[in-house]
């Protein structure tokens, strides 16, 4: 017997919604470094409302016409992707119910689950037919991401009404840790809602398998975490966090963990303190050049 430590991000975007990479493409890229799960999770957006219909003639939702196609890319590459590096792929998708409220907006993870779901269902009827499933509902980025982007406050809002309709809640997302998440008391994941390679740094869940060594090999090879285990290890909080840097070594995984206390250090990194400076400068020359446009425009008038 032996345990190890394995790597997962459980909310990815590829090219069937509004991701850069295709899925064989995230699978190489996790597979290679090591990730012992992943999930792709594309957007399967409301068909009712204008931005749920507007994202559906761009092309950014998943829809009954390319759910089935997706399906079967995510059940052969998941075949694949335990062959070729031990890695299980989760097939899922974000049920996403976007307006131009903030705290009308709500992003739900369905992880491990095969049919489609009417994105256009209420929040406690999605998350049974999820469980239905045999799935897990986790709560996408529920507070400020941090981001200068659409923020999604509905479910935070009703946090005491929704405490057990999902399984779990995410505590980070990207390279943003959520104090407030961490100390509500909900259960928690951490991922990357990663969008484009340049966003594989970040926060990532960590599991902890326990095992036989693969045998038939003479080279010890990882071990393969079962969709059931982190089901249960989920739903019992048997996890844990870390901030995953890109150019790390293959075993980073086994060895670059972060204690819960260490966790604030990386807040508000060099690199995005640099381009809020940037984007305030650039602000400040656009005020500049209006102003002056105005007082000669209003003097010439
Ligand atoms: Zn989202
Ligand atoms: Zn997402």
């Amino acid at each position: 017997m032996k345990t190890q430590k394995i790597l997962a991000d459980l909310h990815l975007h590829s090219t069937f919604s509004d991701g850069k990479l295709t899925i064989p493409e995230i699978v190489d890229l996790f597979g290679k470094r090591g990730f012992g799960a992943i999930a792709i999770t594309d957007h399967l957006c409301e068909s009712a409302t204008f931005l749920g219909k507007a994202a559906g003639y761009l092309n950014q939702t998943l829809t009954p016409e390319t759910f089935p196609r997706y399906q079967a890319i995510l059940k052969s590459e998941a075949e694949r992707a335990r062959r070729e590096y031990g890695m299980l792929l989760i097939p899922g998708f974000e049920l996403t119910k976007n307006t131009i409220l903030n705290h009308r907006s709500a992003h739900i993870l369905a992880l491990g689950v095969t049919s489609f779901i009417d994105a256009n269902l209420g929040i406690e009827e999605i998350c049974a037919e999820i469980r239905k499933q045999g799935g897990l509902s986790v709560a996408a980025h529920p507070v400020s991401t941090r981001r200068l982007e659409k923020q999604t406050y509905f479910l935070w809002d009703r946090r005491d009404q929704f405490r057990e309709t999902f399984d779990a809640w995410e505590v980070a997302s990207g390279r943003h840790f959520f104090d407030e998440v961490a100390e509500s008391g909900l259960r928690l994941i951490a991922n990357s809602d990663m969008h484009r390679p340049e966003q594989m740094e970040s926060w990532k869940t960590v599991f902890t398998v326990r095992g036989p060594e693969t045998p038939g090999s003479d080279i010890p090879r990882p071990l393969f975490i079962t969709w059931d285990q982190i089901i249960s290890d989920v739903r019992s909080q048997s996890v844990e966090f870390t901030y995953y840097r890109e150019g790390l070594p293959r075993v980073a995984r086994r060895t670059h963990m972060t204690s819960p206390i260490r966790r604030r250090e990386l807040k508000w990194p060099l690199k995005t303190r640099r381009k809020s400076m940037l984007m305030g400068l650039v602000a400040l020359s656009l005020f500049a050049v209006g102003l002056v446009q105005w007082t000669f425009g209003f003097e010439r008038g």
